[in-house]
């Protein structure tokens, strides 16, 4: 994961560049730097702001305008949008207590999921939903037998190589 220290949001290494403000200068986010965690309606930032104060969380809110990165990218597009900003190192704390109140959905969680993970390893042990824990072993296993049969294919088409090639100097 990469950071926009501009525009104090994160970036998939793959992009390489802001996605706001076209900025190559991204570096790795720190624990404490500010990121970006979600746009969210006057309605939901109370209730946000409400779950954060209890919890203790360290955040800033800041009503979109100039330099705001747009609510298509970063969230749910709203007249009255305000943007939430937490410590990177408290970003998943925060995106659990989010979806804990109700504010995020799967389909959420997953546009702000880093894609490495450098930054935190915790890979919940208890998945709330049976299906998904039960597909991603599913997909697991699958690509263990696939990886297994690549290891054989390379195998046996070295063996049939090899014998092609004594097959043909010993001609
Ligand atoms: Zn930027």
């Amino acid at each position: 994961m990469l950071y926009c220290s501009k525009c104090q949001l994160l970036v998939k290494d793959e992009m390489r560049r802001c996605p706001v403000c076209s900025s190559k200068k991204l570096r790795t986010p720190e624990q404490d730097d500010p990121v970006l965690l979600m746009t969210a309606s006057e309605e939901k930032a109370g209730m946000i702001r409400a779950a954060f104060r209890d919890k203790g969380v360290v955040f800033e809110e800041r009503s979109r305008g100039i330099g705001g990165p747009p609510s298509t990218i970063v969230g749910k597009p709203s007249n009255t949008d305000i943007n939430f900003f937490v410590r990177y190192g408290e970003l998943h704390a925060c995106e659990d207590i989010l979806r804990g109140i109700g504010i995020l959905d799967a389909s959420d969680a997953e546009l702000h999921k880093p894609a490495d993970k450098t930054g935190s390893t915790d890979i919940p042990e208890s998945a709330p939903e049976e299906m998904s824990a039960g597909k991603r072993f599913f997909i697991r296993a699958v690509s263990a037998i696939v990886f297994i049969f690549l290891v054989w294919g390379v195998v046996a088409f070295a063996d049939w190589a090899a014998e092609a090639l004594k097959a043909f100097f010993t001609r």
